[in-house]
C-alpha cells in the first residue's frame, strides 16, 4: 500500500457529482467559498447523465391548473407522507426556477408547438 498522499484544504467539501453534488458546488462557489468535489468514479458518471425522461416541476405550460401545491400534495402522497414535509414544499416551489436556470446554463429540452418547455405527467404526477 502506497504512503504517498496529497492534502487539498476547501472550505466546502461535497461528496458525490451528480446533479446535486455538482448544483451544491455551483451554489458554495457563488458565495465565495472555496470548493472540493470527490467522487467515486469517473467525474460525470453519475446517474443524473442517464436521466432523460423527464424533471418533475411544475411549470403550467401545458395544464394550466399545474401549480407547486399538486407536485406538492403528488410528492407527499408518493411518499407515502414519510418526506420531510418542509423539503418536499421547497422542492415544489422552487422547480420550476432551477428548470429555468438549467436551461440557462445550456440544457436542452423538447417543446411546446408555441415554444415553452414541454410537460407530460410522470408516474404519481397528477
Ligand atoms: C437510467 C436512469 C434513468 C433515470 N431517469 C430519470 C428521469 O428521467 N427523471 C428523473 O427525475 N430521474 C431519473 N433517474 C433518477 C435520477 O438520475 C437520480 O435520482 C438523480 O440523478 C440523483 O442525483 P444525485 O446527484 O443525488 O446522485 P447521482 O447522479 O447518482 O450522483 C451520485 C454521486 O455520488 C458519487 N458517490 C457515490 N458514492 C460515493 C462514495 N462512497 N464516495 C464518493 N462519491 C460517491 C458518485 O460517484 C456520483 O458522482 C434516472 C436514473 C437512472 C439510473
Amino acid at each position: 500500500m502506497t504512503t504517498k498522499f496529497e492534502t487539498h484544504e476547501h472550505d466546502v467539501l461535497i461528496i458525490g457529482a451528480g446533479g446535486a453534488g455538482l448544483r451544491a458546488a455551483i451554489e458554495a462557489l457563488g458565495q465565495g467559498a472555496s470548493v472540493g468535489v470527490v467522487c467515486k468514479s469517473l467525474l460525470g458518471k453519475a446517474h443524473t447523465v442517464m436521466a432523460e425522461g423527464g424533471i418533475a416541476a411544475a411549470m403550467a405550460n401545458v395544464d394550466r391548473a399545474d401549480d407547486w401545491r399538486t407536485h406538492f400534495r403528488d410528492t407527499m402522497r408518493g411518499g407515502k407522507l414519510l418526506n420531510h414535509w418542509r423539503m418536499a414544499q421547497l422542492h415544489a416551489q422552487e422547480a420550476p426556477d432551477r428548470i429555468r436556470e438549467l436551461e440557462q446554463w445550456g440544457a436542452l429540452f423538447d417543446r411546446t408547438a408555441d415554444g415553452q418547455i414541454l410537460q407530460r405527467a410522470f408516474g404519481g404526477h397528477t
